[in-house]
């Protein structure tokens, strides 16, 4: 094993990202694995006995803004544009979120312009003087009934938590629109990897200087094994055996289903804000891989606090207990922390991808001296 220069714990987007680079721009031999018996991490999306693509960790829409990121992956997959909708479910109605124009007019019966949206949405807005948590965010936005009616039960369901404990930017990175925009995200780039995360991720870490290993858990080699340096991208407060306590993660369960039909629902996602409704959101797969099939697969999602931990959560006490670990890994040589888990950072794909990029450019000096 000491073969190698570096060993990367993780082959999801930070992990792959990162032993991509140290193979192929710094010539360094890495041992990429993961626990899990694929690549992709929780973007993986396989196929099922049908033929159909599905992810298995819930719905993975790719958005970003930068650049950068999109010439790095451009390497490694063909993109399809897609544009995401999401449908909220609110009394029985299936209305736009992000809330816009369409949404105001039918959820009140109005005919109102652009204008008007914004002049109703200054009315029913309750201004507050500073945005700390996503209860403030939304709210001074689009005022209390709007907040409860898309907001309040869709988020205590997904962390457990109230919007008033939560970071601003939680429900922040929902916008609010007085146009008919009625696409989820508004990033400049909007694309999905033409034959899939795992795909793209394959052809990533395809380099012959990567040794890939699935299926092994970083903790039962860690003892045997000696690397001149460890790239870990698992949960930081598990790589420290939690000796500040355990980090608060939450987590989902994924009930999948196969209909014998061609479209099961007219949006990419339904959205349950209802707290009554146990699941979060119902995903149809066709629409974000393209896929065209006689049959559909689709999800829903039940939060909980046991299982994988698929979210680190914004909040205030979380972070300064992750504050302390961040601390401990500054100090602790031979290993870097990176992506969504080692950072604790709600990232997004491109975001994952784009830390672990910069990470990699650090690491630089420590690979070229160690091989
Ligand atoms: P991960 O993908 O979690 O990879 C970490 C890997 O490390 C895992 O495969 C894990 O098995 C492995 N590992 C951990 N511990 C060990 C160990 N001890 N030994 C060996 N291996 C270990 N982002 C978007 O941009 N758009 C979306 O639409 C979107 N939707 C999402 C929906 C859901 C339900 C979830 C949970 C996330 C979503 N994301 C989305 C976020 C996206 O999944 C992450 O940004 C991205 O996967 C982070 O990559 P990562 O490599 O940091 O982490
Ligand atoms: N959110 C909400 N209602 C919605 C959609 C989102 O309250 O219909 C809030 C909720 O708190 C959620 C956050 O906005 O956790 C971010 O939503 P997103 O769809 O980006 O979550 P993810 O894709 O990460 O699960």
């Amino acid at each position: 094993m000491s073969a190698y220069d570096v060993l990367v714990v993780g082959a999801g987007l930070a992990g792959s990202t990162i032993a991509e680079r140290c193979a192929s721009e710094f010539g360094a031999n890495v041992l990429l694995i993961d626990r899990r018996p694929h690549l992709a991490g929780n973007c993986h999306d396989p196929v099922d006995a049908d033929g159909l693509q599905y992810h298995q960790y819930g719905p993975h829409v790719f958005h970003t803004n930068s650049e950068d990121v999109i010439d790095y992956l451009s390497a490694f997959t063909a993109w399809r544009p897609y544009e995401h909708r999401v449908l909220a479910n609110v009394d029985g109605r299936l209305l736009p979120i992000p809330i816009n124009r369409t949404t105001i007019n039918a959820l009140y019966g109005l005919d109102l312009d652009e204008a008007g949206v914004t002049a109703f949405l200054d009315r029913v807005a309750e201004p507050r003087a500073a945005i700390r948590t996503s209860e403030d965010v939304i709210v001074s936005r689009v005022g209390r009934e709007l907040y409860e009616r898309f907001f309040a039960g869709y988020t205590r369901k997904h962390w457990g938590l109230d919007p008033s404990a939560l970071d601003a930017s939680v429900c922040g990175r929902i916008p609010t629109r007085t146009n008919t925009d009625d696409r989820y995200f508004s990033d400049r780039f909007q694309l999905m990897p033409s034959d899939g995360y795992t795909a793209m991720v394959e052809r990533m870490t395809s380099n012959p200087r990567i040794e890939r290993v699935l299926g092994v858990d970083y903790f039962e080699i860690a003892d045997r094994a000696h690397f001149r340096h460890v790239v870990f991208t698992g949960p930081i407060d598990a790589y420290f055996e939690h000796r500040f306590g355990k980090l608060p993660y939450r987590s989902l369960r994924f009930e999948f289903t196969t209909h014998d039909v061609e479209q099961y629902q007219s949006a990419g996602c339904i959205n349950e804000p209802a707290e009554a409704v146990p699941y979060l959101r119902t995903t149809e797969y066709k629409h974000l891989t393209g896929q065209r099939h006689a049959k559909t697969i689709v999800s829903r999602e039940y939060p909980s606090d046991e299982g994988e931990p698929y979210y680190p959560i914004p909040a205030p006490e979380s972070r300064e207990q992750y504050r302390k670990y961040a601390l401990l890994a500054q100090r602790t040589r031979g290993v870097t922390f990176v992506g969504r888990l080692a950072e604790y950072r709600y990232y997004n794909m491109d975001q994952a991808v784009a830390s672990a990029l910069r990470t990699a450019e650090e690491l630089v000096g420590v690979v070229r001296a160690a091989s």
